[in-house]
């Protein structure tokens, strides 16, 4: 990676690094962050805004930062398309969209996540570049902070242009002033975000070529293809709606001996998510019975788990086949 702002540059003149992440995770601030010091603190010319749906925690959240040198004017603020660094926030997103779309063939992809570059090169079909992985949740589970800035170590620790002390400077002048108390937890998390995680670099066999090309969405129905009366011809529904990226690493574990059947869980489950059977008891009476949790549709709220009043949910930290493992479907 470059010293030098100017030896890594676009034709436009601009690095620029793409964030992909959900509500809840801190994206948005890490951007804000990131460009404050490259702008207010190192001199140069900088841009960031975050795309994102519905204000919600757990739906996607794209955040963009540009950087130029001084002289270089930033006239753009589409989103970008062609990245130099992806930071990837959330694991799971890898298996949910194309994360690593318009990347370069050098390019940087980080990850959150516990896996090796290896296995996150096999998961995302990379073909080159440098694989910077740091397992996030765990420093800031640790540290009793947030991602974001363990990310944020992660990228100024692949950006050698960025000068760490000063994304610590504009850490600590934004948590201090709206949480004093976070500060310093979240600086050591930059600072293990900075230090931790493995990188692993695989040599491209062109030079610096976008090896994906980005290709713009193009929406199944548009005004030359609607049906006739703007009639919904797939209408909504809840079959194929996949919330597992939302989960922010941890799910509610089901233990079917502790359980009495009282759906406390279910009152409070915002998704619907667990899944229940008539049964008969040693009387013969019928009575529901609960068979498990149908986690395509579980965000990871853990509300289920505070309502429960026996030991039958506890709060397990997500593993890779966990969710499909113990899923039981809605019939
Ligand atoms: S964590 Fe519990 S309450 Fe929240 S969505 Fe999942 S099953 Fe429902
Ligand atoms: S709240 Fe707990 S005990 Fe009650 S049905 Fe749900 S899992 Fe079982």
């Amino acid at each position: 990676m470059p010293s030098d702002i100017h030896s890594h540059t676009n034709n436009a003149g601009f690095f620029e690094i793409r964030m992909e992440s959900i509500g809840g995770l801190g994206a948005n601030l890490a951007g804000k962050m990131l460009a404050e010091a490259g702008v207010l603190k190192l001199g140069f010319n900088g841009s960031n805004f975050s795309s994102y749906g519905s204000e919600k925690k757990g739906s996607p959240v794209k955040t963009f930062v540009r950087f130029a040198a001084a002289e270089t004017e930033i006239r753009s603020s589409s989103p970008i398309e062609e990245p130099h660094v992806v930071a990837v926030f959330h694991e799971s997103l890898l298996r949910t969209q194309n994360c690593i779309v318009g990347l370069e063939s050098h390019g940087v992809l980080i990850v959150n996540t516990a896996k090796s570059p290896d296995d996150i090169r096999v998961l995302t079909g990379l073909k080159s570049g440098v694989v910077l992985c740091v397992d996030a949740l765990q420093i800031a589970l640790e540290e009793k902070s947030r991602v974001n800035t363990a990310m944020l170590g992660a990228l100024c620790r692949i950006i050698d242009f960025l000068d760490p002390e000063a994304v610590k400077t504009v850490i600590s002048e934004t948590l201090g002033r709206k949480y004093p108390t976070l500060a310093a937890a979240n600086l050591r998390t930059f600072d293990r975000g900075f230090r931790e995680g493995s990188i692993s670099l695989y040599p491209a066999e062109t030079n610096g070529d976008v090896y994906e090309p980005f290709v713009h969405p193009i929406p199944d129905l548009g005004y030359d293809s609607q049906a006739l009366g703007g009639a919904i011809i797939n209408p909504g529904n809840s079959i194929t709606r996949d919330l597992s990226a939302s989960r922010q690493g941890f799910l509610p574990a089901f233990s079917q001996e502790a359980c009495i059947h009282c759906a406390a869980c279910d009152e409070v489950c915002p998704d619907m998510c667990f899944v229940w059977n008539a049964k008969q008891d040693s009387r013969g009476r019928t009575f529901q019975y609960l068979q498990g949790i149908d986690y395509q549709y579980c965000k990871g709220c853990l509300r289920c788990i505070q309502a429960c009043p026996t030991d039958a949910l506890t709060t397990i930290r997500e593993t890779d086949t966990y969710a499909t493992d113990h899923r039981v479907r809605h019939q």
